[in-house]
């Protein structure tokens, strides 16, 4: 066995994962329908006004408002209507003094018009004859052309992430495909030789591989591609090949292989291949966590137990994977609540403690590292910094909900 020389503060690991972000570089096309959740790449300017044409904001009468002056329900402006508009179509009509159009939203305003008057302030008198109850302002109820979006706009700017709205707009000036950063590639490995894919029979002494699933999913809910690889066996030349067939990726995460024990040869693979930038966290879970860079690759070495791995995958891969994406910090929600029962912690290290909301209370959730239903059973967690060990029942603490 070796024991942990030294660990670090979990601030201290912070800093130094940020000092090794690098932003992804590489950029790719993707169509509009692939687009929404990505970070633009280049900035956009609309080739055309939007709209392309002035047009009805509403259903009712195209008219020349100064035809509809001192208009009331009493004393109704008649009109000659002179055309029915409906969308997608132009009128060739012009709206003369004394005559207007009917005309839906959204339909091309025909000339001679200023105004339109909603339906529910006209009637029809006769076969041609239209009654207006109300007086028009010129302009009112038309978008005028290029309301929205003039040609020439900025629509997105390099490094927008493509809400829904902003595809919107990108698909409101006709654009068909844009250019976006590519996804990290995240290559994601479980070491030990216990460790077995699903779809296998256990056999005595084999668990199932959580984390390369738990990984999986959290690195593509946080912007990156992840790239599954087949659980390596405990051995530094094992590893090692593994490391080398991850050597492409923007991104490696291994899990298991990483704490103490002599089968735990991660700390010796790196040894081999990179530099270690830190190894062994004062948090809990998640001690056992390095970060290391192997030919200029980022590496993290998660801890084997499930909630261990996943917790720190929260707390540290999360963070880094979207800076090297490109995408804004991570925005966790938080509740407060009072504390359900008494949770004693260790001391000296900052705690990760899962809690479980029920009826405004928080129950702790935790069992063990080893248990992913520490976490699969929790609403989100506490924390408790490395200068308190107990946290009374009742207490008021802020929940980070997953
Ligand atoms: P290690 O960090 O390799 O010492 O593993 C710590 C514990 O986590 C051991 O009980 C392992 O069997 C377990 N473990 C390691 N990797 C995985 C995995 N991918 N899925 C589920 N459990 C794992
Ligand atoms: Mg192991």
């Amino acid at each position: 066995m070796r024991p942990f020389t030294s660990t670090i503060p979990l601030d201290e690991a912070r800093r130094r994962l940020d000092a090794a972000v690098r932003p992804i570089a590489r950029t790719e096309r993707v169509t509009l329908d692939h687009a929404a959740g990505r970070v633009a790449a280049a900035d956009v300017t609309s080739p055309l006004d939007v709209p392309p044409f002035a047009r009805s904001a509403m259903d009712g009468y195209a008219v020349i408002a100064a035809d509809t002056t001192r208009a009331t329900k009493t004393a109704p402006a008649r009109l000659r209507q002179l055309d029915r508009i409906y969308t997608g179509q132009l009128s060739s009509v012009t709206v003369a003094p004394g005559t207007c159009a009917e005309i839906a939203t959204g339909a091309p305003l025909p000339s001679g018009a200023d105004a339109v008057v909603m339906v529910e302030e006209t009637a029809k008198a006769g076969d041609t004859e239209i009654q207006i109850f109300a007086t028009a302002t010129a302009g009112q109820n038309i978008g005028r052309r290029g309301a929205d979006i003039t040609a020439g706009d900025r629509v997105v700017t390099s490094g927008d992430v493509l809400s829904p709205s902003r595809v919107g707009a990108l698909a409101a000036i006709g654009c068909v495909d844009i250019e976006v950063f590519a996804k990290p590639r995240v290559a994601i490995l479980s070491t030990g030789n216990e460790v077995v894919e699903p779809g296998q029979t256990l056999a005595p002494g084999q668990i199932f591989d959580v984390n390369r699933f738990t990984l999986g999913a959290i690195v593509a809910a946080h912007g990156g591609a992840p790239e599954p690889h087949r659980p390596a066996q405990d051995t530094v030349e094992a590893l090692v090949e593994a490391l080398d067939a991850c050597a492409h990726a923007d991104l490696v995460v291994f899990s298991g292989g990483s704490s103490v024990g002599e089968r735990d040869l991660v700390v010796d693979a790196i040894a081999a291949r990179g530099e270690m930038i830190f190894h062994g966290i004062a948090v809990r879970p998640g001690k056992p966590t390095a970060f290391a860079r192997v030919k200029g690759t980022p590496f993290f070495g998660m801890p084997g137990n499930p909630t261990s791995c996943l917790s720190n995958a929260y707390i540290l891969l999360v963070p880094f994977l979207r800076a090297i994406a490109r995408l804004p910090p991570p925005a966790p929600r938080t509740v407060q609540a009072p504390l359900g029962r008494r949770i004693v912690s260790a001391a000296g290290r900052h705690q990760f403690y899962t809690v479980r909301l029920r009826d405004g209370v928080a129950y702790p959730a935790f069992k063990g590292s080893g248990d992913i239903t520490s976490l699969s059973q929790a609403d989100g967690y506490i924390e408790i910094d490395a200068d308190h060990s107990v946290v009374e029942e009742g207490a008021m603490v802020v929940v980070t909900l997953f």
